[in-house]
């Protein structure tokens, strides 16, 4: 592990310039000095890590200066080393890359446990799971705002999971349940299959050891005595491509990844005979009429399995993924699948956006367009496509994708809750739209919201990546206030109704007393009564006397809605000289 071995990968795929050459040195001697003296859980030298990861974002053909990103990711969050650091000394876009590796590094992903209790279901439970997952995801490109940023963060986490043995069990799951569900996904949206099968495999033995286990002991000789098998087939392969005039670039097996066929045992009630592509037989052709003509001359050779050619030319996978496939009764009529392509779709299936993304870098050099120029314009529009489709599903938005910085969600931010949930709110929203999201009694109460643990005030913006904690006080109540700032439907809905329901309690609410008190017509009984009232403090609002048959009525309306004092007020009244009856009713 040197310098030199660096640079010969990433000059393996392309020649590199003066400038980058020291470019990427300094980046490595800086990354090895910040971390001097630092290891790694496993006892290796913690630069160990950074070179991994560097040397797996050059294998991806990315350009020098994400490669020197790499190297100095973790510097900023281990070392003594500062983010304006790697800015005075490599300028603004490494610093850039490194910082959004770094910000990426601080979320977490966690099962969820009693957050939404009342969803006891499992399928509202898995529901909301796949949508929190999915947030998440989405918050890590939104947070990212470079497709390079995800590259490197992809680079760092297959290493972490390379090396994932010497952590404590509890981390171990916990990373390991994160990169199952978040970054192997993430990598298969970005068409980066391999990765993606790779990231599911290192993760697999500690998120289900004894499904792992199993597989290992019934699969391993399967795969062995299945590759001589295929041996056999690639001779006879070989030898018929080479009488038709056509030269492969290679053949070569594939083994189906463990987590993967686990998933399609599951589906076949953990047959294994029932599985043909456990190792599939790969043809990499120069183009695509060679793929064509390939498929042809083996579908001579040897009848297909009816409803298994599969033409991901014509009709690529949503992922962008293209390829014939194809399952014959091949040698001894045993099933065989084979997956025939060119180099081109070979390394995006492999590769995915980091494949596009090399390729429109290196637009300029000669030998990969000649390569492949037609289907060029074809897969960058794939990729858009695809990138659109996945944006359009949750904000609507119509804005094309001019590159593959990440804007596409820059109408929208991502927050998290204490418990590690992501919640996905419109650019603008505030500390109460997030607390109308997660619950209408949590909005309602609201009263104050601590943004990444400082107290901010409830129409504060929030920004994706923010920690949000709401603060609330059981009896406090929206205000009317809260509707020129929230910029949800959801809140402004909720707080109209809130406000709408206090209003009718206060109407309900009993405010006034009328009281009916039939008197004797004698002098100073207006004034007797009155001065009851002012006597216990109670405030008359209207004294009016009617005069019907018979006696007079004083008709009292006052400020006064307990009941136990009215009737206290009725006893006094009563004593007085003169008062026959007294009725009463509260509005
Ligand atoms: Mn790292």
């Amino acid at each position: 592990m040197n310098v030199k071995e660096l640079l010969s990968e990433i000059q393996k795929t392309k020649p590199l310039a003066k400038a980058d050459i020291e470019l990427i040195e300094k980046a490595y001697n800086f990354s090895q000095l910040a971390h001097k003296g630092q290891r790694r859980k496993s006892g290796e030298p913690y630069f160990n890590h950074s070179y991994e990861a560097a040397l797996k974002i050059a294998g991806w053909r990315l350009d020098s200066k994400t490669i020197a990103a790499a190297l100095l990711h973790d510097i900023a969050e281990d070392t003594k080393s500062t983010i304006e650091d790697i800015k005075k000394e490599f300028g603004e876009e490494i610093s850039f890359l490194v910082n959004g590796v770094t910000k990426l590094g601080r979320l977490k992903y966690r099962e969820q446990n009693g957050i939404h209790k009342k969803q006891t279901l499992k399928t509202k439970k898995e529901e909301f799971g796949a949508m929190r997952a999915e947030n998440l995801r989405k918050m890590i490109l939104a947070l990212s705002q470079d497709i390079r940023v995800v590259l490197i963060k992809l680079a760092d986490r297959l290493h972490n999971m390379k090396t994932l043995s010497a952590l404590p069990p509890q981390k171990q799951k916990r990373i390991a349940l994160e990169t199952s569900e978040i970054y192997a996904p993430l990598a298969y949206r970005l068409g980066m299959a391999n990765l993606s099968g790779e990231l599911e495999d290192l993760a697999f033995p500690y998120l289900h050891p004894t499904e792992y286990n199993w597989l290992i002991e019934n699969v391993k000789e399967k795969y062995d005595e299945r590759q001589k098998y295929l041996e056999k087939v690639k001779t006879v392969i070989e030898k018929t491509l080479k009488e038709n005039k056509i030269e492969p670039v290679k053949i070569d097996f594939r083994a189906k990844y463990y987590s993967s066929l686990y998933k399609k045992l599951l589906r076949y009630d953990m047959n294994l005979e029932q599985i043909y592509d456990l190792v599939a037989l790969r043809i990499i052709l120069k183009t695509v009429e060679d793929c064509y003509m390939t498929l042809g001359i083996i579908h001579q050779f040897w009848p297909p399995l009816p409803g298994r050619i599969k033409d991901y030319i014509a009709l690529p996978k949503p992922n962008g993924y293209r390829s014939l496939h194809t399952t014959v009764f091949c040698i001894d009529n045993r099933p065989t699948e084979f997956q025939i392509r060119t180099m081109e779709m070979h390394d995006e299936a492999e590769n995915g956006i980091a494949a596009h993304w090399a390729y429109t870098q290196s637009k300029g050099a000669k030998q990969y367009l000649e390569q492949k120029p037609i289907f060029a314009e074809k897969k960058e529009l794939a990729w858009i496509r695809q990138l659109k489709d996945w944006q359009k599903e949750f904000s609507g938005s119509e804005e094309f994708l001019q590159s593959l910085k990440i804007d596409f969600f820059k109408d929208r931010i991502f927050a998290v809750t204490p418990k590690g949930e992501v919640i996905d709110l419109p650019a603008g929203s505030t500390p109460v739209d997030f607390a109308y999201t997660i619950h209408t009694q949590i909005g309602d109460n609201c009263v104050g919201a601590k943004i990444n643990n400082k107290i901010v005030p409830l129409d504060h913006q929030l920004q994706s990546g923010d920690l949000v904690e709401i603060l609330t006080q059981k009896s406090k109540k929206p205000s009317d206030s809260w509707l020129k700032f929230v910029k949800t439907e959801t809140a402004k809905k909720k707080i109209k109704s809130a406000l709408k329901d206090s209003l009718t309690i206060i109407k309900s609410q009993p405010k006034t007393a009328e009281l009916k008190i039939i008197v004797e017509d004698r002098l100073g009984m207006l004034k007797d009564i009155s001065s009851t009232f002012s006597q216990n403090r109670v405030n008359i609002q209207t004294i009016n006397v009617i005069r019907q048959a018979g006696y007079p009525i004083v008709k009292i309306r006052c400020a006064l809605n307990d009941k136990n004092k009215i009737e206290k007020i009725i006893f006094k009244l009563k004593k007085i000289k003169g008062v026959k009856e007294i009725n009463y009713k509260l509005n």
